[in-house]
C-alpha cells in the first residue's frame, strides 16, 4: 500500500504540482493531499484507507451520493453499447428535454464536457449575438479557465496569491470589466458608463468560489433590468448552484429568468457533461444553424448524459431537496452551535445542498467580507477535521457540498468532530 506522501511525490515527477487541478495540491492549507482510492455514499477512503465524510463531492456533482446504484446500473447500462460515436443519439434528446423542463428559461440547450466550455462558449455567443465585445463579471466568481473569465476569478487563483493569470494577453483581459459582487451602485455606475458596449454580464447568482456568498435579490434583479434595458446578454452561470441550490436552481429560487445559463458538476452526475443554453433566438445562432462555431468530439458522450439523465431523474423525487436543504442547514447550525459553544468566532450559511463557513464574525456578501476571514484559524480547522475523518474544500476561499447521502448520523458525526476541534482552539 503506497501512503498519500509517497504517491505525492510521485505525482510530482510527471504531473504539474501533483495535481491536475490546482486547488487539489493542499497549497493555501499546507500537508499533503489525498490520494482517494475509492468513494461511496458519503464517503471516500484514501491511498491509506483511511476513510472520510466527504464535503466536496467531486466540487459539486455527486448530489445523491458516490456511486448510487441507480446511476451505477444506469452508467453500466450503456456501456457496452459504446463509449462514444461522435454522431447524435436519442439520450442526447432526452437530457436536453430534460434540460429545458427543469430550467424554464433554457429554450434550446447544447452539450459540452465542461464547464469551462459551457461559459466560454456561452461568451462568444453573447458577443456574436449583441456584436459588442465587452464583458462585465464580479469580483470573487469564477467562471472556468477561459482567458477572458480569468479576471479576479475566485478560489482557485485566490488560494495562490494571483488576482489573475499569467498567460492571458492584456488585449483579451481589456475586455473584461470586474465589478464588486452585490454592489448595486457600480453596476448602475458601469452601465450608465458604457452600458451600450455590453456583450454580457456573467455572474453566479449564488458564488461558490469565494466560499459561499449569496446573491443579493436586489442585485441580481438590477442585473436584470439593467441588461434588458441596454441590450446586454446576462449569463447566469449555474455550473455550481444549478440543480444544488434548487431543482430550478438560483434562477428558480429568486424567479429571474437569464438571457442564457451555464450548467454542468450535477447534470453529468460525477462524469464530464456541461451545457448552455437560453433563448431560442440567441441559441439560434450557434453553427450549424448559425453564424457562432461551438463543437466538442466528445459533447454528448452517451455514458455522461446517462450518468447525468439518472441524476436529474433521481433529484426529482419528492422533498428531494427539502431534504437535502435540511440536512444541510442541520450541519450548519450544529457547526455554528458548536463553535459558539467554544467562543470561536465563526459563522456559516447554507443554501439547499451548498454551504460555506466562515471564520468571521458575520456571513460575507462580497469578496472583500471573505477576505477578512481568519485564513490562519480555517487552516487548522481544516486539518482537526481531516485527522478526524472529515473532508472539508481545503480552501478558505471554497463552499462545501452535502448529498442526499449525508444522513443524520452523518452530519451528527460531522457535528462531534467539530466540538473536538472548536475546543482544542479555545
Ligand atoms: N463556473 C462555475 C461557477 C464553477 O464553479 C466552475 C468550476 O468549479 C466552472 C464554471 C468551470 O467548470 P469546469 O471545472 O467543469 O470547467
Amino acid at each position: 500500500m503506497s501512503s498519500n506522501q509517497a504517491l505525492f511525490e510521485r505525482a510530482q515527477r510527471t504531473i504539474p504540482g501533483g495535481v491536475n487541478s490546482p486547488v487539489r495540491a493542499f497549497r493555501s492549507v499546507g500537508g499533503t493531499p489525498r490520494f482517494v482510492k475509492r468513494a461511496q455514499g458519503a464517503y471516500f477512503w484514501d491511498a491509506e484507507d483511511k476513510r472520510y465524510i466527504d464535503y466536496i463531492g467531486s466540487w459539486g456533482p455527486m448530489i445523491v451520493g458516490h456511486v448510487h446504484p441507480e446511476v451505477l446500473e444506469a452508467v453500466q447500462g450503456v456501456l457496452a453499447d459504446g463509449f462514444s460515436f461522435g454522431a447524435p443519439t436519442e439520450a442526447e434528446i432526452e437530457i436536453a428535454e430534460e434540460i429545458c423542463k427543469l430550467v424554464p428559461s433554457i429554450e434550446k440547450v447544447r452539450l459540452v464536457s465542461s464547464g469551462t466550455e459551457a461559459t466560454m462558449s456561452a461568451l462568444r455567443l453573447a458577443r456574436g449575438f449583441t456584436q459588442r465585445n465587452r464583458i462585465v463579471k464580479f469580483e470573487g466568481c469564477y467562471h472556468g479557465h477561459a482567458d477572458s473569465l480569468l479576471v479576479k476569478a475566485g478560489s482557485g487563483l485566490l488560494t495562490f496569491g494571483n488576482p489573475t493569470s499569467a498567460g492571458v494577453p492584456a488585449d483579451i483581459a481589456k475586455h473584461t470589466t470586474v465589478l464588486e459582487y452585490n454592489n448595486t451602485q457600480a453596476l448602475e455606475e458601469a452601465f450608465a458608463a458604457f452600458g451600450d458596449e455590453i456583450a454580457a454580464v456573467i455572474v453566479e447568482p449564488v458564488a461558490g468560489n469565494m466560499n459561499l456568498v449569496r446573491g443579493n435579490p436586489e442585485f441580481l434583479q438590477a442585473l436584470r433590468r439593467l441588461c434588458t434595458h441596454h441590450g446586454a446578454v446576462l449569463i447566469f452561470d449555474e455550473v455550481m448552484c444549478g440543480f444544488r441550490v434548487a431543482l430550478g436552481g438560483a434562477q428558480a429560487m429568486y424567479g429571474i429568468a437569464p438571457d442564457l445559463t451555464c450548467l454542468g458538476k450535477v447534470i453529468g452526475g460525477g462524469m464530464p457533461a456541461a451545457a448552455f443554453g437560453g433563448r431560442r433566438d440567441i441559441m439560434s445562432l450557434l453553427a450549424p444553424e448559425g453564424a457562432v462555431y461551438q463543437a466538442g468530439t466528445l459533447s454528448g458522450n452517451p455514458v455522461a448524459v446517462a450518468a447525468g439523465l439518472k441524476t436529474l431523474e433521481l433529484i426529482q423525487a419528492p422533498g428531494f431537496y427539502d431534504r437535502l436543504a435540511a440536512s444541510t442547514a442541520r450541519l450548519t447550525n450544529g457547526l455554528t452551535a458548536a463553535a459558539s459553544d467554544a467562543s470561536v468566532p465563526f459563522c456559516a450559511d447554507a443554501v439547499g445542498g451548498m454551504f460555506g463557513l466562515y471564520f468571521t464574525e458575520q456571513i460575507p456578501a462580497s469578496f472583500a467580507d471573505v477576505s477578512r476571514s481568519d485564513i490562519a484559524r480555517f487552516n487548522v480547522f481544516f486539518h482537526q477535521m481531516l485527522d478526524a475523518g472529515v473532508y472539508f474544500a481545503p480552501s478558505a476561499y471554497e463552499a462545501g457540498f452535502v448529498s442526499s447521502a449525508h444522513d443524520d448520523a452523518v452530519i451528527d458525526a460531522t457535528i462531534e468532530a467539530a466540538r473536538g476541534a472548536f475546543a482544542a482552539r479555545a
